[in-house]
């Protein structure tokens, strides 16, 4: 185990296991339609790579980055796209795939950007969700692990860029973060 991580919270095959139901559930709920698979970079990429291996119906994969505004560590709602889709959505049928989803802040917003653009549906598929620090009521779709309030690494899932290369999801020590 790293250095810097107080424990595994989700193991390889819990994920494992975890990520090829989402995947079955989403290859029914989808059956006969074309779906795009929105990943918001970066801490997505790696539960997204994983994910559409799982589905077995047509699917086209697009990335979206955003970035909370101003300075401050604390979600304020508004993002700022750094990047955005490649396609026009209009009529598609989105999934949105996400890493962890804590305040709801940033999923909100990007739920309202897309549905502006009127795709056939948007739906949200996350790996993980903190229910205790849910600030706006925002509809998941697809939920892999609800999760207490701890901060969590590995798995695509970063603290100041480091750990995202870890295999399965950790509770990062406090003092790694509060110094
Ligand atoms: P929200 O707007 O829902 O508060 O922000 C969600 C984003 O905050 C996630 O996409 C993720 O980047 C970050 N985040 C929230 N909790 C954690 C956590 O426990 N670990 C990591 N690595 N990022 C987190
Ligand atoms: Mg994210
Ligand atoms: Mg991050």
């Amino acid at each position: 185990m790293h250095p810097d991580v107080e424990k595994v919270l989700l193991s390889t095959a819990e994920l494992k296991n975890k990520v090829t139901e989402l995947g079955q559930i989403l290859s029914r709920d989808y059956a006969g339609k074309n779906l795009l698979a929105v990943g918001i970079l970066k801490g997505a990429m790696v539960f997204m790579a994983d994910l559409i291996r799982n589905i077995s119906v047509d699917v086209q994969i697009d990335f979206m980055a955003v970035s909370s505004y101003g300075a401050s560590s604390k979600s304020t709602g508004v993002v700022r796209i750094m990047k955005d889709l490649e396609q026009n959505i209009e009529g598609r049928h989105v999934l949105i795939v996400e890493d962890i989803v804590d305040t709801g802040l940033t999923l909100n917003y990007l739920l309202e950007i897309l549905k502006a653009r009127e795709p056939a549906s948007v739906r949200v598929c996350t790996l993980l969700d903190k229910p205790s620090r849910r600030e706006v009521d925002v509809s998941v779709n697809y939920n892999g692990f609800s999760i207490p309030d701890e901060f969590v690494v590995g798995y695509g899932l970063d603290y100041n860029e480091k750990y995202r290369n870890l295999p399965e999801i950790y509770v990062l020590k406090k003092e790694v973060y509060q110094k």
